[in-house]
């Protein structure tokens, strides 16, 4: 593929999902999509673009369309295309899972190097930086107004956490160049979506850097939140964003290991490697995925069993790197 506008002709109505539990890049290309479609509606002959994401924080309102993104699944629209948004494997696409099964026609765009290529069309640019920057060269650059840029740009800046991670390149640098000149506020757009934080979510960081743990003879730093601080704080998984990255910059660690409670027993890992291990390899192993040095899974047991099942995992490569 190598024109959105081309692989979607015909279609009248269409559906876009992303990944459960949404992040930055997926709310953000999601939105862009959305907005893409809507506004281009007339010229591409489509009827009806509907979008389907799990709820997420506020700081994403500040996105033109983020208020008619769809968080109930109920509606029983068949769909001509259904388009997959930064999401790696069917499982993660929790409930819009329904809308992809009825779909005549699935579209799978993404940069996960673990994606499975579940659809019938595939673009899954491993190199990117995020499925934003891949949306972008599908898109007819003419066509991306104000409001499609700020959503494409406040994706690149999560994945990339503000153009710091090393999946950073030339060409998305070029690109966010590009969203630029479209007149955003790009300012703004790091500081409210990325940066500010409220009361709470700063209080949870602070607690979890408090009782994290150093393991590994120091090389390996795990932050925990379970059930009961979440209840207390009164905060929600979107509340947690960021741990991880303070997490990581913990001088002296290889990796860093965040860890909170999502269930009885049941446990969303996110990792992050600041050097030579690869956390894909150790997330696919537990039947998530990810990215080389940013990767997640989910993981069932106590919190002991968690960290004790991973560690070896981390303890291999790091002994064969010696
Ligand atoms: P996170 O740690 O949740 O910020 O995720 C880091 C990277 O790994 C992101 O690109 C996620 O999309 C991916 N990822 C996280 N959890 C999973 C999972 N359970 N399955 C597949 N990919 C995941
Ligand atoms: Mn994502
Ligand atoms: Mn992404």
């Amino acid at each position: 593929m190598n024109n959105i506008n081309a692989e979607i002709s015909g279609a009248k109505k269409i559906a876009i999902a992303g990944h459960i539990r949404p992040d930055g890049d997926c709310i953000g290309s999601c939105t862009a999509l959305y907005l893409y479609l809507k506004l281009n509606k007339e010229e591409l002959e489509i009827d009806k673009v509907d979008v389907y994401l799990e709820p997420f924080g506020n700081e994403f309102r500040i996105l033109a369309g983020a208020d008619e993104i769809m968080h109930t699944y109920e509606s029983e629209e068949l769909y001509d295309i259904f388009i997959s948004l930064d999401c790696g494997s069917l499982d993660r696409l929790g409930n819009a899972l329904k809308f992809y099964n009825t779909a005549k026609k699935t579209i799978n765009i993404d940069h996960h190097i673990s994606n499975q290529s579940f659809g019938k069309v595939n673009h899954v640019v491993a190199d990117a930086s995020s499925t934003c920057e891949v949306l972008f060269t599908l898109m007819d650059e003419k066509l991306i107004t104000k409001e499609i840029a700020e959503a494409l740009y406040v994706g690149i800046i999560h994945d990339t956490g503000v153009f710091k991670h090393s999946n950073t390149s030339e060409k998305t640098m070029n690109i966010a160049g590009k969203l630029i000149s479209k007149g955003i506020d790009f300012s703004e757009l790091i500081d409210e979506s990325f940066y500010s934080k409220t009361y709470i979510q700063n209080q949870i960081l602070g607690r979890c850097l408090m009782e994290s743990i150093l393991v590994l003879h120091g090389r390996v730093v795990v932050g925990t939140i379970n059930r009961k601080m979440l209840d207390f704080y009164e905060a929600s998984s979107s509340d947690l964003d960021g741990i991880i990255d303070q997490l990581r910059v913990t001088k002296g660690t290889e990796v860093a290991i965040f860890i909170y409670e999502t269930d009885l027993q049941e446990y969303k890992v996110s990792m992050r490697s600041n050097g030579e291990v690869n956390v894909s390899k150790i997330a696919v192993y537990f039947g998530g995925g990810g990215h080389i040095k940013a990767a997640g899974c989910t993981m069932k047991g106590s919190l002991h069993d968690v960290i004790n099942n991973l560690t070896p995992h981390i303890e291999a490569q790091l002994n064969e790197l010696k």
